[in-house]
């Protein structure tokens, strides 16, 4: 038996044995067993973001970026003037997207340990009545930080403006009801609080957004209206699907639905809190609790961990325990992420808690005046 490493980054995660086991079973992609297995996953989701009669669920391949680069490639025209709001990467790559797809975004940019401004974003949407999307990320990474999404998209809506939300990291941890926050567009992943294995990513359209059509989309395969029309009228994908996933997928999400999204909040917030006391004597939260995400946790260990090549020193030393955190340092913060998401163990913790102290301790012992 091959050892499984100890999963603390930000996806993909630790999963529980009953969701690997959904794996074992090869199923037939056209059969109606699987056809009722992909109509139940979509209406799950759809309940748990409140959006049966208004929205549709729409499954792709792939992971988080094939989302989000599908929903801005299908409701985002190149002569629309998209606002994207940026407090870290996934704006960053949102941007990107954009750039590539020749349409001429502006940005709002707040520093990545900071919140979106709502403020903010009126005097933008106030001062260029041209802007016909807000682009924002419910939760950034590498921070963790939450931004106020509810409020950001009420805003939007008041401006008629419509909104592409990226909740890829929290969609499944943090409540999102398309009824308090009145999304056009918002994109998820099986891999991240869902907690099944990584190869799907959701796109949660309204209807109307589905139903308009459009010309000149420039790709066939990031079509979600293709996508959603082939699922809706046979029950079957567009393009062959990840079976083994889609099934594991499927017992996830019946797992989220009995633990509930406040419950997982609070056990991710445990673990957090957890790991913040395990290493609390050699590194610092980089956000205060009221917008960290209970996803992950952003530490900083100023005074020895200042650039990448001293991270990766940390970095090697964790997986000698066989414990995997996220690889790269935040430059901006000099900060690094640890996962609460998935079957993180009490006793991975411990490991940490002892890794910690070991790398740590000849620092201390060093800096010690006796
Ligand atoms: C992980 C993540 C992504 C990218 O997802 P991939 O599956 O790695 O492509 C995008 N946005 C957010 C907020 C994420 O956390």
């Amino acid at each position: 038996m091959e050892k499984h490493a100890i999963l603390m980054t930000t996806g993909s995660l630790a999963l529980s044995n009953e969701v690997k086991a959904e794996m074992q079973l090869d199923v037939d992609s056209r059969s109606l067993q699987f056809r009722l297995t992909t109509a139940f996953i979509r209406e799950l989701i759809l309940g748990m973001v409140d959006g049966n009669g208004t929205h549709s669920v729409v499954p792709l391949p792939g992971g988080g970026s094939y989302g989000m680069e599908a929903a801005l490639a299908s409701f985002v025209s190149r002569t629309d003037r998209p606002l994207v709001c940026v407090n870290g990467n996934c704006g960053e790559q949102i941007l990107e997207i954009m750039r590539h797809r020749g349409i001429r975004a502006r940005s709002l940019r707040t520093p990545c340990d900071r919140p979106i401004s709502v403020n903010e974003l009126g005097r933008c949407l106030e001062a260029d009545p041209d802007i016909s999307h807000v682009c924002l990320v419910h939760c950034e990474s590498p921070t963790g930080v939450v931004n106020p999404i509810n409020e950001l998209v009420q805003l939007a809506k008041q401006h008629k403006v419509k909104t592409i939300v990226d909740a890829v990291n929290s969609f499944g941890a943090l409540e999102i009801s398309a009824r308090r926050t009145p999304f056009d567009v918002l994109v998820t992943v099986s891999d991240k609080c869902i907690e099944a294995p990584p190869g799907i990513s959701f796109v949660i359209a309204s209807l109307d957004e589905l139903e308009s059509s459009v010309s000149d989309l420039g790709s066939l395969i990031l079509d979600v209206r293709n996508h959603w029309r082939s699922i809706e009228k046979t029950g079957q994908w567009h393009s062959m699907p990840p079976t083994h996933v889609v099934q594991a997928c499927k017992k996830a999400l019946e797992v989220l639905a009995v633990e509930g999204i406040n419950k997982r909040s609070i056990r991710y917030a445990a673990v957090s809190d957890e790991i913040v006391r395990a290493t609390e004597k050699y590194a610092i939260p980089l956000l205060g609790p009221r917008v960290r995400s209970p996803t992950c946790v952003a530490l900083t260990s100023h005074g020895t961990i200042n650039s990448q090549r001293e991270f990766d020193a940390l970095y090697a030393h964790l997986t000698k325990y066989n414990l995997y955190i996220d690889p790269n340092l935040n430059i901006e913060t000099c900060s690094y992420t640890i996962g609460c998401m998935g079957a993180v163990k009490p006793t991975s913790i411990y490991l940490l808690a002892t890794a910690f102290r070991v790398f740590f301790q000849p620092v201390d012992a060093i800096r010690a005046p006796h």
